[in-house]
């Protein structure tokens, strides 16, 4: 098994059916990382083959959410491309585009942020986890209403298929709150978009917290072989030198081997079993061999593509401008309903 998510699995195939347009986007923080692969990615690539419309925003207004400045953010953005490609997204067929580039999109939050209350905003977990994770001293309005902001992005081009990671199912539920509400208060506009799950949807970092981008406990996906060693080597376990599969009691060690598992394609039991009394040293040591023999190929395939800045510049130019053009159509309906001009 490598990554190359092209063959179709059939609980993915059933979640696919009657769907045409999925959207999905990473802020650009950082480089990609495993908990975005098996939780997002290889199931975008592989609802785009087939048959489903790829939209991938990448949400640069988001990145103001949690802190100050958004720094490096025409490299993050592009390393994002190269991260898609190299994980089997196909260009031609997928429209990548960023939050600022398309302006009818962002004009939508205007009128879906009257659709939603102050104390709905207030109470969204995934909003208060990453208030205690922020590097800013004061929350921002932008911080409580970013989820209305996605729901923009869904909703702009009417994508009906979310494959999302699990912190994000409060904000997809605004989104159908907020689609349900303009259709009842305007007219039928928008369709109420469903969240896909993966089987990794809250994949830890090496702390044992959710990994992400930002928070300094990511394997990335194009980390090499080495860096992958000595990120596991430093992993969170614990000094029981049975390994067992119980996510709720041993959340270090049943990560690692859901990582294991998921890139031999294997049931994490399986894993645990075969590692007996082995200790977290020989789960660190499976889990890395497991996670580096799975990547090469994506790892490989990211190498070559990085030389290549031109293409990645140009996949965004092109996707900005479809992005642009669905945004004005859906920004031309909204007005209609609501009788503005
Ligand atoms: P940041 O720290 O900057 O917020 P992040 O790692 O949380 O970065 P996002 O760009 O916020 O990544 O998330 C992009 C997508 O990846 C979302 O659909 C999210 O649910 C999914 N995702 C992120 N982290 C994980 C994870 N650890 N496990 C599963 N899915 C994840
Ligand atoms: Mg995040």
């Amino acid at each position: 098994m490598t990554a190359t998510a092209d063959t179709a699995h059939p609980l993915l195939a059933e979640s696919a059916a009657g769907h045409r347009r999925i959207l999905t986007g990473d802020r650009p923080t950082g480089p990609l990382h495993l908990g975005h692969y098996f939780g997002t990615l290889q199931n975008r690539v592989q609802l785009q083959s087939q048959g489903l419309e790829l939209m991938i925003v990448i949400p640069d207004y988001q990145v103001i959410t949690d802190r100050d400045r958004a720094d490096r953010l025409a490299e993050h953005v592009e390393n994002l491309v190269l991260d898609y490609l190299a994980a089997g997204v196909d260009p031609a067929r997928a429209t990548i585009f960023t939050h600022s580039s398309v302006p009818a999109l962002n004009q939508l939050m205007l009128p879906f942020l009257s659709l939603v209350s102050i104390a709905e905003l207030s109470r969204n977990p995934t909003v208060k986890d990453e208030i205690a994770h922020s590097r800013q001293a004061a929350v921002s309005g932008l911080m409580f209403t970013y989820p209305v902001h996605q729901a923009a992005d869904i909703l702009f081009c009417k994508a009906d298929l979310v494959p999302v990671g699990q912190d994000q199912l409060p904000h997809l539920e605004l989104t159908r709150t907020v689609a349900r509400r303009f259709n009842d208060r305007y007219a039928a506009v928008f369709p109420e978009p469903q969240a896909l799950l993966s089987d990794a949807p809250l994949l830890l970092g090496t702390d044992a917290g959710k990994m992400s981008k930002s928070r300094g406990n990511a394997i990335a996906l194009g980390a090499d072989e080495d860096e992958t060693a000595r990120l596991l080597r430093g992993a969170v376990t614990d000094p029981d030198r049975r390994i067992t599969y119980d996510p709720d009691n041993r959340p270090g060690v049943s990560n690692l081997l859901l990582l294991s598992a998921l890139c031999q394609s294997r049931d994490p039991h399986e894993v645990a079993e075969e590692i007996g009394d082995g200790g977290a040293a020989t789960l660190k040591r499976t889990t890395t061999e497991a996670v580096n023999e799975y990547f090469r190929p994506l790892r490989a395939r990211r190498a070559e593509l990085a030389t290549d800045r031109a293409l990645l510049r140009d996949i965004l130019r092109t996707g900005s401008a479809r992005a642009n053009a669905i945004a004005d159509r859906t920004l031309d309906e909204v007005r209609a309903a609501m009788g503005t001009c």
